[in-house]
């Protein structure tokens, strides 16, 4: 019958929309983080640095606190409780004078 044929072309396509839905919800949520990789900026204005998980995930600007680590510098997420490594935050700080590199401890010594 012609009428089925139709209510089962109806079917198919609301199926078909049903998915399309589902795939381009998928695909703007890859493409939000796509985005928000694209123009995470590590520095907001002159402020402190941004927490680069949390801005992926929820697009939020949280700014790290630095810590003090023994003889080093972490930035810390208040929000996600990361580290960040030091090396980025020693050169974060701007004025301290730079320290030449030492040359590394040979095997055994010491
Ligand atoms: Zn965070």
């Amino acid at each position: 019958m012609a009428h089925s044929r139709l209510q089962n072309t109806i079917a198919e396509i609301a199926d078909l929309e049903e998915q399309l839905h589902q795939l381009r919800s998928q695909r703007d949520g890859q493409l939000d983080a796509d985005r928000r990789l694209r123009d995470y900026h590590p520095k907001v204005g002159t402020a402190a640095y941004v927490c680069p998980n949390c801005w992926i995930l929820s697009g939020e600007h949280v700014p790290l606190a630095f810590i003090r680590f023994g003889s080093e510098d972490v930035m810390r997420c208040p929000k996600c409780c990361r580290d960040f490594g030091s090396a980025t935050a020693k050169r974060a700080r701007s004025g301290s004078s730079s320290t030449a590199l030492r040359a590394p401890r040979e095997f055994g010594g010491g």
